[in-house]
């Protein structure tokens, strides 16, 4: 019936549909197949798998960078998938303990730090 209709490439490349993620620390990788099917979330399945994966294991995937917010003065830290969040969750820190938290990224050539507002 329809079987000369398959002239394309072969099932094989239907996989680049769907994203993948990888994470070293947990030597495993992952296609996002559940995050499209079941959550509909199409181009965010990705953030949703990084945020997912950090709540459950503590860390985020390979597939994406972290802002890292990260205070001088004490052992409190968190990692974002955004910049916005990393600067509130570090004003906030900073307004709350008067400590400086320092924000890190790949994409930046050194920490920004941010101190309360006297
Ligand atoms: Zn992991
Ligand atoms: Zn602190």
């Amino acid at each position: 019936m329809a079987d000369q209709f398959q002239d394309g490439p072969g099932p094989s490349d239907r996989v680049d549909d769907v994203p993948q993620v990888e994470c070293s620390r947990c030597d495993a990788e992952w296609d996002l197949r559940y995050e499209l099917d079941e959550l509909q979330i199409g181009n965010r399945a990705v953030e949703r798998f990084a945020l997912d994966h950090r709540r459950h294991t503590g860390h985020f995937p390979d597939t994406v960078t972290p802002w890292i917010a990260d205070c001088r003065r004490c052992p409190d830290g968190e990692e974002f998938l955004a910049e916005r969040p990393a600067r509130r969750w570090a004003e906030t820190h900073a307004r709350h303990t008067r400590h400086s938290v320092r924000i890190g990224h790949a994409d930046l050539d050194e920490p920004v730090v941010i101190t309360r507002e006297e």
